[in-house]
């Protein structure tokens, strides 16, 4: 278990240090503002969705190494889907970092983060990319916060 944590621990390392599809997108069409006021995360997402599918994502922010590296994996995830697939995955990424996941292969790499359970403060961080796709998605324009 050790182990496992460990390579955990650098898949978050390395997303947060490298982020992916980091940077506004150009054809967005879609966006919206998040932020964490416990722990001061900050993120945009930024959406290309056409028809029902998410051709393009992308994402800016600032704070903690989790709610940066959720962002990230978040955008490796999504890329391609359908929006029903995205609202989808949020459920079940959802469920592993509150109450733990049945079926964490589903998730992918997102399963990372499942050990965020453990400190409900970090819950709000792992969330906070994947509330802010829901606004984008919703096309909210109130900055979405986790209070
Ligand atoms: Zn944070």
């Amino acid at each position: 278990m050790r182990e496992l944590r460990d390579l955990y621990q650098e898949v978050i390392l390395d997303h947060n240090r490298r982020p992916r599809n980091f940077g506004a997108l150009a054809d967005a069409n879609r966006q919206a503002e998040g932020y964490n006021p416990l722990c001061g995360d900050r993120i945009q997402v930024f959406l290309h969705v056409e028809g029902d599918q998410v051709q393009g994502i992308s994402f800016e922010g600032t704070g903690c190494a989790i709610s940066q590296a959720s962002a990230s994996l978040m955008t490796e995830a999504l890329k391609g889907k359908s929006v029903a697939d995205a609202h989808a995955l949020f459920a079940s990424f959802h469920d592993l970092v509150t109450r733990g996941s049945d079926d964490p292969d589903r998730l992918g790499k997102l399963a990372v983060l499942a050990g965020v359970r453990e400190f409900p403060i970090r819950v709000k961080c792992a969330t906070l990319a994947w509330h802010t796709l829901e606004a984008a998605l919703a096309k909210r324009d109130q900055p979405v916060s986790t209070e």
